[in-house]
């Protein structure tokens, strides 16, 4: 099977259809695995959940898909994601609504484990710490786990006793799945904050047993475009074409 695995999409369409068009290349794509926030900040909500519905996939809630969805208030927001969540959750239709309002926050699947943030801190937590990860590690009850959140593409190797391993992981990658136990985080999809403006994802072959990370381009200034006809923030469309 191939797998894509996405995270933070944040309603970013164009990228999030340049990331499965990517995906595609290589070879029929069985199912997504969704690491959460597909809506929030950017301008397509409903359109990136349908595309998502529209394949096999699995899905955890991320803090402003259950914002958007009125699961969670915007009170731990800043003022530009606030007012972001707060246009998303007029726009949602019922479907889309109750979609997310149905996510789990945590999901295993096989050797898998997929959170948004953190298994200590599903919603909030920022892992990019090797004692985040050892954290993690010790509530990880599968050989793997994904996470989002942060939209810092990166693979994490436990090497207990020593401490883990936290590396960024670049365009390309190429992590074979053994029996060392992984955090991994495929970077984001619809708002990358790593200083590279592509859209960041990683696709998952089973028969070669191997995650490979990706980056890819898209129409940067059409998704900008399509945000300032929604009235959304300025700065939110603008890191778009710096990837910060
Ligand atoms: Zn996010």
């Amino acid at each position: 099977m191939r797998i894509a695995i996405v995270a933070d999409v944040h309603a970013n369409l164009v990228s999030f259809q340049a990331v499965l068009r990517h995906a595609e290349e290589g070879g029929a794509l069985d199912a997504i695995w969704c690491l959460g926030d597909t809506v929030g900040y950017g301008p397509q909500p409903n359109e990136c959940l349908d595309l998502l519905r529209s394949h096999e996939h699995l899905a955890v809630a991320g803090n402003h898909d259950l914002a958007a969805c009125g699961s969670m208030t915007v009170d731990e927001f800043n003022a530009d994601a606030a007012k972001a969540a707060l246009w998303t959750g007029k726009q949602l239709t019922q479907s889309s609504r109750e979609y997310l309002q149905s996510l789990p926050l945590i999901c295993q699947r096989g050797e898998f484990t997929l959170v948004h943030g953190s298994l200590r801190e599903p919603e909030w937590e920022y892992l990019l710490s090797t004692s985040q990860a050892r954290a993690q590690f010790a509530l990880q009850e599968t050989r793997y786990s994904i996470v989002g959140h942060s939209h810092m593409p990166f693979v994490c190797r436990e090497i207990d006793p020593e401490p883990p391993t936290l590396l960024f992981a670049t365009d390309g990658e190429r992590t074979g799945l053994t029996e060392q136990r992984l955090i991994l985080n495929p970077g984001s999809a619809g708002q990358p904050r790593d200083g590279d403006p592509r859209a960041g994802y990683a696709l998952y072959d089973t028969d070669a047993a191997a995650v490979t990370f990706a980056r890819v381009e898209y129409d940067i200034a059409a998704t900008q475009r399509a945000m300032k006809k929604a009235g959304l923030p300025r700065w939110l469309s603008d890191r778009l074409s710096e990837g910060l």
